[in-house]
């Protein structure tokens, strides 16, 4: 792939402020809560890929002090992330299978419940969820995904399925999904609360949004600090429990509740993600591979919150 990262780079440096993404409570309300740490030399093309080793390069960020998000106060501007993750590189790993099916285990009994018609994934990677949907009985599935490379790697029965680019809710028909899922991709976006209130009028009433978002309150991202994977230039906001419940009820929807979730991966991934020195990594996932113990799959909850809302089924105004 031919990308420029010294240009992109500088495409991402133009920066606008903005007021907290959740609630609109002004910067001024919020208090520090991570200095900037940019390097434009080093950001380039695999800054945005969904999985890879973390690089400890964040955007100044603020922690909104009426709703508890910590949000980056001066983020680059809608199309420059949009650029970022059409060309983003990405790394089709095996843990894009053990996500989905730890989700899909945490999603069952919901599942049970809803009206099995058509479901939705935004931020689907290569679409493997889909399968997994479809498996577990929805009639019709579909995904958006931005990075180009991503959607290329899918095989070709699941491309049918996946509109390349950026979500748009006029993309979709209005009230023709029951269940739509964005994993890990909360952060990601310019605008959380319009991507939550276009889901809403995209579901049918009594359809699910569920989304799993990481923790920045949760034990482990408090032991690790700015050492935690969380701590990513990707992420233009971090929820806590109380500001991703907090955007579900001011989108509009009803149930809202979030649950810790574990993820089940295998100890080579783990070990990935460790604060620890890249050369003592290498030799640790090397010696794991060559005893095979690399496969073995652990369930961690390293602080995500799994939050599933409902349409409410009277709409009552707040809909539209
Ligand atoms: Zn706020």
């Amino acid at each position: 792939m031919t990308t420029e990262p010294q240009k992109q780079g500088m495409h991402l440096s133009e920066r606008l402020s903005r007021s907290c993404p959740v609630c609109g409570a002004s910067p001024e309300h919020a208090r520090e809560f991570l200095a900037e740490q940019i390097d434009p030399t080093r950001l380039n093309t695999f800054s945005f890929a969904s999985r890879k080793e973390p690089e400890f390069l964040n955007y100044h960020m603020v922690q909104c002090a009426t709703c508890d998000l910590v949000y980056v106060d001066q983020p680059p501007s809608q199309e420059a992330l949009a650029d970022a993750y059409h060309v983003a590189d990405y790394d089709s790993a095996e843990e894009a299978v053990d996500a989905a099916t730890s989700y899909l285990r945490e999603m069952q009994s919901l599942m049970a419940r809803l009206h099995q018609g058509a479901a939705l994934e935004i931020g689907t990677g290569t679409g493997i969820l889909l399968d997994g949907l479809k498996a577990a009985g929805f009639a019709s599935v579909a995904g958006v995904e931005p990075s180009a490379s991503a959607v290329a790697a899918a095989p070709p029965y699941r491309r049918a399925w996946i509109r390349e680019g950026i979500f748009h809710e006029k993309d979709f028909e209005p009230e023709s999904f029951d269940l739509v899922c964005c994993f890990m991709t909360m952060e990601h976006v310019r605008d959380p609360l319009d991507i939550a209130q276009s889901v809403l009028r995209l579901l049918r009433p009594g359809g699910a949004f569920v989304t799993v978002t990481h923790d920045y309150r949760s034990i482990v991202n408090r032991a690790l600090g700015r050492r935690s994977p969380i701590i990513d230039v990707e992420h233009m906001q971090l929820f806590s429990p109380r500001s991703i419940t907090e955007l579900y009820t001011r989108a509009g929807y009803t149930d809202v509740h979030a649950k810790a979730f574990a993820n089940r991966y295998a100890l080579s991934y783990w070990t990935r993600l460790l604060p620890i020195p890249a050369g003592m990594k290498r030799r640790l996932i090397k010696a794991q591979n060559a005893t095979g113990l690399g496969q073995w799959r652990l369930a961690f909850n390293v602080g995500n919150t799994m939050v599933t809302g409902f349409r409410p089924t009277e709409t009552a105004g707040s809909a539209r």
